[in-house]
């Protein structure tokens, strides 16, 4: 501020520069002018497969779903910067896509707008933090997977929900690796499979072999005790005139995991495990354990997670009567064993879970926490 510069812009002829603040005689806005940072070489174009949201920007397909459709094109985008725009050496570019409109809403449109963030040293003189908007063509396709499955003669959807519940993350981590893995063994050259759809509700499938549907909704039983429904349609497709079929497969996972409360026609149960088409529980009214189908207990609902679970310990044993502490409140209880069978041969400072409702106090048998009872 207290000293005066006198040197001034060739260009535009401003005054008041200093000679760090010139280059080439010219100051920063002119010298921009006349030597862009970035420019537009050619508009980058997205084809976008209109089935499974695959994405292509340059050579190989990628896989995309709503979930990372976003982040995956804009590292695409990013990875071809420099066949887009020509950028100055001395600056680093960003680029974003404009996350304003819905993925599904990009079927609707050819083009997209992305935000070019460019920043660095100049000539180790201007820094520069600046933004420009660009577009993107977005062209509608198909792509090689999808061709693939098109041209099958029968396909299937497998629609997993779980009932009265999200499906949660470890559950969708799991069932794509299943199919994944499944895939793998299952080595059918024809056979494709499309990227899921997921929401939080339901995951949805797209196979081009009924036997592989079948051999999956299998495996998901199996894993997960889901209840299965089949559901086959016999179509005319158009050009060849063949009946072909069309199968549908949902499945239904259950509503609570092994080690929560489960209430069911008005009992209360503890889920000592889940497979195949049985449910294995712990009888609270009848303290024995109890066999249920799949099919008929998905009915029932989650009463309290096992994460809501608390804890008790044994305190004292006597002739006709335990005595047990709440572990939160400290506060002592005495059941008579009469009462409760399965808490017969347990010891002195044992620990167990249970859970209080009102007056009553439903406990565990320890022997079989977390437990896997087979089926025989
Ligand atoms: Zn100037
Ligand atoms: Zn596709």
């Amino acid at each position: 501020m207290t000293k005066k510069y006198k040197r001034f812009c060739i260009n535009c002829g401003k005054t008041g520069f200093s000679k760090e603040e010139l280059v080439e005689g010219l100051c920063f806005n002119c010298y921009q002018e006349k030597n862009p940072l970035i420019t537009l070489k050619k508009q980058p174009i997205i084809h976008l497969c209109k089935i499974c949201l695959a994405i292509k920007i340059k050579k190989d397909w990628v896989k995309t779903d709503e979930l990372n459709f976003y982040d995956k094109v804009d590292k695409l985008l990013n990875d071809e910067a420099q066949t887009y725009f020509k950028i100055d050496p001395d600056i680093t570019v960003k680029i974003k896509l404009d996350k304003s409109s819905g993925i599904q809403d990009l079927l609707q449109y050819n083009i997209i707008n992305f935000d070019v963030n460019y920043n660095g040293k100049v000539r180790n003189l201007f820094e520069v933090n600046e933004s420009q908007i660009h577009s993107a063509k977005i062209k509608h396709d198909i792509c090689e997977n999808c061709k693939g499955y098109k041209s099958r003669v029968s396909k299937s959807k497998i629609r997993i929900i779980a009932k009265k519940r999200n499906i949660n993350e470890t559950e969708i981590e799991e069932i794509i690796k299943l199919f994944k893995d499944s895939a793998n063994i299952y080595k059918d050259p024809n056979l494709y499979i499309l990227s899921p759809i997921l929401s939080k509700t339901e995951l949805i499938f797209r196979v081009s072999s009924i036997d592989f549907a079948r051999t999956i909704a299998n495996q998901l039983k199996s894993r997960f005790g889901a209840v299965i429904r089949e559901s086959v349609k016999f179509v005319d497709r158009e050009k060849s005139k063949a009946k072909k079929q069309d199968l549908n497969i949902l499945v239904r996972l259950m509503p609570f995991f092994p080690n929560d409360i489960v209430k069911y026609m008005n009992n209360l149960y503890y889920v000592i495990s889940i497979h195949g088409d049985n449910v294995n529980c712990f009888d609270f009214k009848a303290k024995e354990i109890k066999k249920f189908k799949s099919k008929q207990i998905i009915n029932g609902e989650r009463y309290l997670p096992r994460s809501k679970l608390e804890k008790f310990i044994i305190t004292a044993i006597y002739k006709d009567v335990i005595q047990i502490m709440d572990l939160k409140t400290f506060q002592t209880f005495e059941i008579e064993i009469k009462n409760q069978p399965h808490l017969h041969k347990i010891n002195e400072g044992t620990e167990i879970n249970g859970f209080r409702e009102g007056e009553s106090l439903y406990l565990i048998p320890f022997i079989i926490q977390g437990s896997d009872v087979k089926n025989e």
